[in-house]
């Protein structure tokens, strides 16, 4: 039933409804014409009663009552559907009375089976009696009773087909409907869209394979999508992470001098100004250490400006392994100049480190053998150190350790000058 397509099953449909009509329009039309052949009997019979009314008035008339029964008898004979025939005066008496079946009960209501005369007298116009003849309507009751149940048949059995066909297309509408509401619930993502294909070879069954097939296409799109997005994520992701170690690398190379690899001027200024402001906060000392190397033009002119550079990356070593607290930090304040930052350090802790220092340059007696110097490399140390307070200090600081320097270098270089 499932493969019959739904156009033949509206067919059947609208037949099954046709018949409805034409079995309505049968029943209407049979009971009119039964309806008229009673109405037609009906009329017959009084015409015989009015027929033979004036006869039975004149024999009542001259006193013939044998005339009458007579005559009655032949009018019983010759109408077989008279059941019964009475004839009583006005003041009760029975003239003449047959009855087919004297148990068959009279109909109360005014069908055709029973009609009623006045006998009349023709001289005097006197009533006399009254005529009551019954008449058989048996085969009109069967006719109007086979026809209802004939109708009651034909509306049952096409009730019954439509209810079946109802009940059918109900069926189809909730396949419909369940189809409808997974396409509505169907997510790409879950894929749990229903895979089973329909064996139907209706129109139902052709929307829900040609749905299936696209929601296969859907999902197999999806997937290279997601995939697709994946492989894409994954190339922003490593972009992203080569740009950031990129901006990293910048960072450090805009703060980084690149010859000696210390700290440049520029993150000396960022390094200074947040411990300054930290040492004004706690309220310890900070102290600043600018250090020169001495006669160092005299290497540039004896050996070279690249054997001045090499002594500079050594000495920049040098100063850099010096330094102890994590918080101590060194760059490069320019040209043969560098500058040391220690927080929470007084002068004589700062003194201290440039005595390290000073000893830690006199290891490099071997390089200086090896770079085949007469001279050993000394510097000079200038230091100025304070407990900050005021914002302007924090320059004044650089240029009491420049003016210390400048003593230390007055003073014959290779020693250690603090204010
Ligand atoms: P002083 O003891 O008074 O400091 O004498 P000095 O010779 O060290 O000082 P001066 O200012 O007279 O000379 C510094 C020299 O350092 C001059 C300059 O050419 C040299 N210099 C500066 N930067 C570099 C550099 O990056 N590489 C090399 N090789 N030399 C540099
Ligand atoms: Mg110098
Ligand atoms: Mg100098």
């Amino acid at each position: 039933m499932n493969n019959i397509c739904i156009e033949i099953k509206i067919i059947v449909s609208v037949i099954f409804f046709t018949l409805f009509l034409v079995g309505l329009q049968r029943y209407e039309v049979t009971q009119h014409i039964t309806e008229q052949f009673m109405t037609s009997k009906k009329e017959k019979n009084t015409l015989l009663l009015n027929t033979i009314a004036p006869v039975l008035g004149l024999n009542l008339s001259l006193g013939l009552n044998d005339a009458n029964k007579e005559y009655l008898d032949q009018i019983i004979n010759q109408n077989s559907d008279m059941e019964g025939l009475t004839l009583t005066t006005s003041d009760g008496k029975i003239l003449y009375k047959y009855f087919k079946d004297p148990n068959k009960k009279e109909k109360k209501c005014c069908a055709i089976d029973s009609s009623n005369k006045k006998i009349i007298d023709p001289l005097t116009g006197e009533i006399l009696a009254t005529a009551h003849a019954r008449f058989d309507d048996h085969e009109y009751e069967v006719m109007l009773q086979n026809n209802k149940i004939v109708t009651f048949k034909i509306f049952t059995v096409t009730l019954a087909l439509l209810t079946f066909f109802l009940i059918l297309i109900k069926r189809e509408f909730r396949f419909l409907q369940e189809l409808t509401q997974n396409v509505l619930n169907y997510d790409p993502k879950l894929n749990h869209f229903p895979t089973q294909k329909s064996t139907r070879n209706d129109e139902v069954g052709i929307i829900h394979n040609a749905i299936l097939s696209m929601v296969e296409k859907i999902h197999t799109h999806s997937e290279t999508l997601d995939s697709l997005n994946h492989s894409l994520e994954l190339k922003v992701h490593e972009r992203t992470q080569a740009l950031e170690e990129a901006n990293q690398q910048l960072i450090e190379l805009t703060l980084t001098d690149p010859l000696t690899q210390l700290a440049n001027r520029r993150a000396f200024d960022n390094y200074y100004n947040d411990m300054y402001q930290l040492a004004q906060r706690n309220r310890v000392e900070i102290s600043i250490v600018m250090c020169d190397i001495d006669h160092f033009k005299r290497i540039n002119d004896t050996y070279g400006h690249s054997m001045g550079d090499e002594v500079l990356k050594a000495l920049a070593a040098i100063l850099k392994s010096s330094l102890q607290r994590s918080s101590d930090f060194v760059a490069r304040y320019g040209g043969e100049e560098f500058v040391i930052v220690l927080y929470d350090t007084n002068c004589n802790d700062a003194q201290a480190l440039c005595s390290r220092i000073q000893d830690n340059l006199k290891d490099t007696d071997n390089l200086q053998f090896k770079w085949g110097f007469t001279d050993p490399i000394t510097m000079s140390f200038g230091i100025s150190c304070m407990i900050p307070n005021e914002a302007k200090n924090q320059t004044i600081l650089i240029s009491s350790a420049d003016v210390a320097l400048y003593k230390a270098k007055n003073e014959g270089r290779n020693r250690i000058v603090s204010i």
